[in-house]
């Protein structure tokens, strides 16, 4: 037998693409990438090239101070403003404003030691590129500024000193050390590019997947929709479909100027084949009854069970005429069927009432009452017959 709707609703609740629940998800909002890229890109390039600008200084022979200061630049300043970043409200934000002041703290360090070429490089560089990244030619301009103006800050203070030799080791580290961070930039592009795809291709199956439960939704309403204007047990249109419709096809036919015709059917001696033959017989007459009404109908005919077993057909554009001959080929189809109870054929007739609109009535109540009174007639002249409108 064919479930209803609401016993598919159930299945349709509980199916295998469940919709995500924003405000029950307990999850934790993660660090925002940019903040880890960097971090892990400080910890590891930054202390290469800490080592660039130590052997730098050696060769230079520098002040303590000197040697402090670039401990906590290289070494526990990307631990502070990674802390910096996680703790901020706005995370990216605080990354940018880092990646700025990495730039200024490098022009301090570029002016501080004579502008040596190489290590002014791969400061410039360095920064350039992870501002690039994030906000693009702007950042660059805003990279280069702040490296400017640390490098103006210092050349303030200190004066002007132009030392742009390194020596061999000291290019060698350095070249050593952009590449390192260039390969890691890199590295965490190709991470994002893969992560990004695997985000679109989920977003991909969840769009199908809300697809298809979209399309089993349309679905289940047709049905629904259908459930609610037919009759079970004979699958015909019932009284709630015909209240809804009849007036608009009269207003139809009339605006049309053509006839509408309706036909009452009723079985005759109905009750003594519920008595005789019992329940289960009397639905299979019903059953029966209704496949000879449909099989009758014409394109835009409709056919409804009326109440316990009576039917009622309309019949647009068919005239009084035509709808009796009509009515009487349905008897003899009827009377023509061939139900057995208890392994006996069993005959069924029928009587009919027509009346038609606006020979009539003007209206659908009317109608359907003269229809009525047609089929009374027809059961008070003896039955298994067909009636008109005196
Ligand atoms: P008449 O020839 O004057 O129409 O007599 P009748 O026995 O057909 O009419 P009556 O109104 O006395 O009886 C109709 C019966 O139809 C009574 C009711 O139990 C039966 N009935 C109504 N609905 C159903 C149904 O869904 N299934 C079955 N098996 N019987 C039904
Ligand atoms: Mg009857
Ligand atoms: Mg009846």
């Amino acid at each position: 037998m064919q479930e209803t709707i609401v016993e598919q609703m159930p299945r349709l609740a509980g199916s295998k693409h469940p919709m995500p629940n924003a405000e029950t998800s307990t999850e934790k909002p993660k660090l925002h990438w940019v903040v880890r890229m960097n971090y892990r890109n400080r910890s590891l390039s930054w202390v290469i090239l800490c080592l660039v600008v130590a052997v730098h200084l050696h060769q230079q022979a520098h002040a303590p101070w000197v040697w402090a200061a670039l401990v906590l630049q290289f070494l526990v300043y990307p631990q502070v403003v990674y802390w910096r970043a996680r703790l901020a409200r706005d995370p990216l934000q605080a990354e940018i404003h880092n990646m700025l002041l990495d730039s200024f703290c490098f022009g301090i360090w570029s002016a501080g030691m004579g502008f040596p070429l190489w290590i002014a490089f791969v400061f410039g560089v360095g920064t350039s590129i992870n501002l690039a990244a994030f906000e693009g030619g702007m950042g660059v301009v805003k990279a280069l500024a702040a490296q400017v103006l640390g490098m103006a800050a210092t050349v303030a203070f200190t004066g002007l000193h132009f030392m742009p030799d390194t020596s061999l080791s000291v290019s060698l580290l350095a070249i050593a050390s952009i590449s390192t961070y260039l390969v890691m930039f890199g590295l965490s592009a190709r991470r994002r590019t893969l992560m990004l795809h695997e985000v679109r291709q989920k977003l991909r199956e969840n769009e199908k997947a809300l697809r298809s439960q979209l399309s089993e939704i349309q679905l289940l309403q047709a049905q629904l929709k259908e459930e609610v204007d037919r009759d079970h047990l004979t699958g015909l249109y019932n009284r709630r479909y015909l209240a809804a419709t009849i007036d608009r096809e009269l207003a139809r036919c009339l605006r049309d100027g053509s006839p509408l015709s309706v036909m009452m059917i009723d079985i005759d001696h109905f009750k003594l084949i519920n008595d005789t033959h019992g329940h289960p017989f009397g639905d299979e007459v019903l059953a029966a009854v209704a496949g000879v009404l449909n099989e009758s109908l014409r394109a835009g005919d409709i056919a409804c069970r009326y109440g316990g077993e009576e039917f009622l057909l309309l019949l647009p554009n068919m005239a009084l005429e035509t709808a009796k001959a009509r009515a009487d080929e349905i008897r003899l189809k009827v009377a023509a069927l061939s139900l057995k109870a208890d392994g006996i054929a069993f005959p069924v007739r029928i009587s009919l009432g027509v009346a038609e609109a606006p020979r009539d009535a003007g209206d659908a109540d009317t109608l359907v009452k003269q229809a009525d009174a047609a089929l009374y007639r027809a059961k008070a002249a003896g039955r298994n017959r067909v009636e008109a409108t005196a």
